[in-house]
């Protein structure tokens, strides 16, 4: 695929990669799932908006270190990066539409590493894909409950806790990984022979 010269573009790109597949992840769930698994829920409808505030507000800071690296031409990568952190959650989709579901079918290792591949044959850009791996370890760390880290290889759930500080300073790690890579990118190339007799 040819390069991509607008990082908006970019950026939409990586989105839909990610909605894309996350759904998919979310139709193997229910399509690959034993039925004891399939026990996806809502948490309380009351704390839903404070919660997709808190995902919002962390991706947010996320993309604005990214940005406080590279500068104010990364701004795509600062719309980009909360809603990537937002969007992970299109996996409880079927829940709203009154299907059951496997608990969330695309908070895995293996949905992340299919959309980073995804991501790398098309897109290939590295600070689009450190921004996906840090909006998608920022997630993880602001849930809480139980998931499925080898959905939909494995359906055997366990805690979120004890992974939620380590995800949160990999997130930032990647975050600032983004805005190094950019600044690496745009970085002008010094011209043979410039200055030279
Ligand atoms: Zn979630």
């Amino acid at each position: 695929m040819v390069r991509m010269k607008s990082g908006w573009w970019a950026a939409l790109f990586a989105l839909l990669i990610y909605v894309g597949i996350a759904l998919i992840f979310t139709g193997l769930g229910i399509a690959f799932g034993p039925s004891a698994a399939q026990v996806g829920a809502t948490r309380p409808t009351d704390t839903i908006p404070s919660h997709l505030a808190a995902l919002a507000g962390f991706g947010l800071i996320l993309g604005i270190l990214g940005m406080m690296i590279y500068g104010r031409r990364a701004l795509h990568l600062v719309f980009l990066m909360p809603a990537l952190t937002v969007l992970l959650d299109i996996d409880h989709l079927p829940i709203y539409l009154g299907y059951a579901e496997t608990i969330r079918p695309a908070h895995s290792v293996v949905f992340i590493i299919t959309a980073l591949a995804v991501t790398a044959i098309t897109i290939k850009a590295l600070d689009i894909e450190l921004v996906m791996a840090s909006a998608f370890m920022g997630h993880l760390a602001v849930d809480s409950g139980i998931f499925a880290p080898f959905s939909p290889l494995s359906f055997s759930y366990i805690q979120l806790a004890p992974f939620r500080l380590p995800l949160a300073l990999g997130a930032v790690a990647a975050a600032l990984a983004a805005g190094v890579v950019l600044r690496r990118a745009s970085r002008p190339t010094i011209q043979k022979g410039a200055g030279l007799g």
